[in-house]
C-alpha cells in the first residue's frame, strides 16, 4: 500500500497511495457533479478564450493519460479548477480579475500545476493515513468511486463548493503549484510577470473583507505569495517565448 511518487519540475517526492487511473475516475465524476451544478456559459468569445489558454497550457503540462476538456461556466462566483485527468473549469465570475488571455493564463496554469503535482491524490493519502476518509481508503482499494468519495475527492481536489466543504491547499503545494504554473504559463507563450500582476488584483479583493470569494478564500494572497512569485520570474523568463497572437 505505501507509495510514493515524485512531482514534475520540483522533484519533490510524495505520499501517494492513488493509482492515477483511480484518480482520474475521481475527476470525471466530480466534474459530472460541477456540470449539474452550474450550467455551461453561452458568451462564444469567452468560451473561444478559455478553450485557447487551457489548450495552451496543456499542451506543455506533463499529465500522461489526460483527457483534456475545458468548460466555461456561468456563475458570478470567482472560482477556476483542474481536476485530476485534465478536466478544466473557469467561472464567468473570475474573468474580471484574470482581465485577458494571459491573466488567465496564470490561473490555469496555476490549477493544471495541482492536478499535474497530483496534490489531490497527495491529500486524499494524507487523510487516509490519520484514518479520516475511511470510506475513500476503501474505495481506492476497490477501484470503485462512491458518490460519498466523490465529495470526499472535491474537497480534496480545492473545488469542495460543489458541497459546500472549504479545504484550502496547504501552503506548500499552494507555493509548489505557483512555482510549476509560471513555468507552464511562460512555456505557453504567456507573459510569466502577468501572474504577478494576476494576484496582485485578487490581493486588492482582500483587502478590508471578512469574506471574500471562493478562490481567495482557498488562495489567499499573502506577501510571500508574490514574493516567490518575483523570486521565480527569471526562470520563468527564460523559458517565455511569446507566439505573439495575445489578447488584451
Ligand atoms: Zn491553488
Amino acid at each position: 500500500m505505501v507509495g510514493c511518487t515524485t512531482v514534475p519540475e520540483t522533484g519533490r517526492s510524495q505520499l501517494n497511495f492513488i493509482s492515477p487511473a483511480y484518480e482520474f475516475s475521481l475527476g470525471k465524476a466530480v466534474f459530472a457533479d460541477v456540470k449539474r451544478q452550474y450550467p455551461a456559459s453561452r458568451d462564444t468569445n469567452a468560451i473561444a478564450m478559455v478553450t485557447k489558454v487551457g489548450q495552451r497550457i496543456a499542451s506543455v503540462a506533463n499529465l500522461p493519460g489526460a483527457e483534456w476538456e475545458f468548460v466555461l461556466f456561468e456563475s458570478s462566483e470567482v472560482n477556476a479548477f483542474c481536476l485530476p485527468g485534465g478536466k478544466i473549469g473557469v467561472f464567468t465570475g473570475i474573468l474580471r480579475y484574470t482581465k485577458d488571455e494571459a491573466g488567465l493564463a496564470a490561473v490555469l496554469g496555476h490549477e493544471v500545476a495541482h492536478a499535474v503535482a497530483h496534490h489531490g491524490a497527495e491529500r486524499m493519502s494524507q487523510s487516509m493515513l490519520i484514518g479520516l476518509a475511511g470510506a475513500a481508503l476503501e474505495a481506492a482499494i476497490s477501484e470503485r468511486a462512491s458518490s460519498r468519495t466523490a465529495a470526499a475527492a472535491a474537497a480534496a481536489f480545492g473545488i469542495g463548493m460543489i458541497i459546500g466543504v472549504e479545504l484550502p491547499h496547504s501552503r506548500a503545494n499552494e507555493s509548489e503549484a505557483d512555482r510549476i504554473g509560471l513555468l507552464y504559463m511562460a512555456r505557453a507563450g504567456y507573459n510569466p510577470a502577468e501572474a504577478v500582476n494576476f494576484w496582485q488584483r485578487m490581493g486588492e479583493q482582500e483587502k478590508g473583507k471578512k469574506s471574500g470569494p471562493w478562490f481567495l478564500r482557498t488562495h489567499p494572497v499573502g506577501e510571500q505569495r508574490i514574493e516567490d512569485l518575483k523570486k521565480w520570474m527569471i526562470e520563468a523568463q527564460l523559458q517565455y517565448r511569446p507566439r505573439g497572437n495575445e489578447v488584451k
